[in-house]
């Protein structure tokens, strides 16, 4: 099965590369530079994935593959959530972003700092066939910054399954076995 990959992260579109690299059968190609970017305007992850998948299949008649992800942060009511990459504003800044997530929990005063990854995959066939699949990764969001590797919020979540260590402090491969899209693609290529 051949699927063009809707992610424009370079960051997203490795990790889901190296997810299902194992998977003799499935070939992932990138998405033509000449299809634009969607807006995701929908209020849900699987709303944003779907429709970053189904724009592909019309633009270029192949199946297509997509994901969303939010950070989900319980003492902020499940902020940022759907808008986990605008969360400092447009355009998208994780460096602001994860700024301002430190500064709106150091405000908090239970101290609770839980929080969980999640990511929807959604796979979309130009018969209009559709298959969804689901990653969730429980932690915690870290007092301050650690780890270089990783992007986005990865140095200041702290999964559960990690010995305490941030996603940015982790190897691809070990962030890959706990991580929201690691189980998400997973259960996708299970569903294919
Ligand atoms: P999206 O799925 O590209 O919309 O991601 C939403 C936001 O979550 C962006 O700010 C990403 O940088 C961030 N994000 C998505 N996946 C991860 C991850 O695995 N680690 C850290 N941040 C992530």
């Amino acid at each position: 099965m051949r699927f063009v990959l809707a992610s424009a992260n370079p960051h997203k579109a490795a990790e889901i590369a190296e997810i299902m690299a194992d998977e003799r059968g499935i070939e992932l190609i990138a998405r033509p530079a000449d299809v634009p970017d969607v807006d995701e305007t929908e209020l849900t992850l699987q709303g944003n994935a779907l429709l970053k998948a189904r724009a592909l299949v019309v633009a270029t008649g192949l199946a297509a593959i997509a994901d969303d992800t939010g950070l989900e942060v319980d003492a902020l009511g499940g902020a940022p959530g759907v808008i986990s990459a605008r969360y400092a504003g447009e355009p998208s800044d994780a460096v602001a972003n994860r700024a301002k997530l430190l500064y709106e929990l150091s405000l908090q005063l239970l101290g609770d700092r839980s929080a969980r990854f999640r990511t929807v995959a959604v796979a979309v066939f130009p018969d209009g066939r559709e298959v969804i699949a689901h990653g969730v990764c429980e932690g915690v969001i870290g007092l301050d910054e650690r780890g270089e590797g990783g992007f986005g919020y990865d140095s200041i979540f702290v999964p559960v399954e990690g010995n305490g260590r941030t996603f940015a402090e982790m190897t691809s491969d070990e962030k890959h076995a706990v991580s929201h899209r690691g189980r998400a693609f997973r259960a996708l290529q299970t569903l294919l």
